[in-house]
């Protein structure tokens, strides 16, 4: 049977190259997200996200089309049931979205496996973040805000991982993703 895999993290962490590496792998599929914001630039119509209407969006959520939802900034960003079901016949699926998306997918399915991707140094995440130097001090002050609400949830997770060596981080996940039945 195969298992559904939810990656989370903060901002920085390097979630997004690890879950690359892990569809590099052949027998992992991403799960794509709907959402009602608008595209950015580069970005395509079913591959970074299905991009709906609201009316759409809020239709998905009377007929219980998602596994989970939530509202960020104003917009509403679900993983469609539908979608990762089909994905579920052939392959793993791995959902990469925020910490409260996660616990939800998990009240929906918990088979699912929610793994956290940790830092192996905080200090230097957190000066990384803050040390672009490009954003206002209440941006930096909200994201760190963020990594701290984030952490807080780590023990809701099934597994956390380091991430200090990718390879090494990457096979770790595929031993416990292999090792929960
Ligand atoms: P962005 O607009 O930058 O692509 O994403 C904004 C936030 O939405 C990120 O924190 C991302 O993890 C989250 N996100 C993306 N897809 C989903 C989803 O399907 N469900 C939930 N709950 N959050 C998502």
């Amino acid at each position: 049977m195969n298992k559904l895999i939810v990656i989370s993290g903060p901002s920085g962490v390097g979630k997004g190259t690890i879950v690359n590496e892990l569809l590099k792998k052949g027998d992992y599929a991403l799960s794509i997200s709907c959402t009602t914001r608008p595209p950015r630039r580069g970005e395509k119509e079913g591959i970074s996200y299905f991009f709906i209407s609201r009316e759409k969006f809020e239709a998905m959520i009377e007929e219980d089309g998602f596994l989970e939802y939530d509202n960020h900034f104003d917009n509403y960003y679900g993983t469609p049931k539908d979608f990762v079901q089909k994905q579920l016949q052939t392959k793993n699926v791995i959902l990469e979205i925020e910490v409260n998306g996660a616990l939800n997918a998990k009240r929906s399915y918990p088979e699912a496996i929610l793994i956290m991707i940790l830092p192996p140094n905080f200090e230097e995440l957190k000066a990384r973040l803050t040390g672009r130097g490009t954003e206002s001090p209440e941006k930096i002050e909200k994201r760190l805000g963020r990594i701290s609400y984030e952490l807080s949830l780590k023990d809701k997770y099934d597994f956390a991982v380091v991430n200090d060596d990718l390879q090494r981080a990457v096979a770790e996940i595929e031993n416990l993703i292999k090792s929960k039945q």
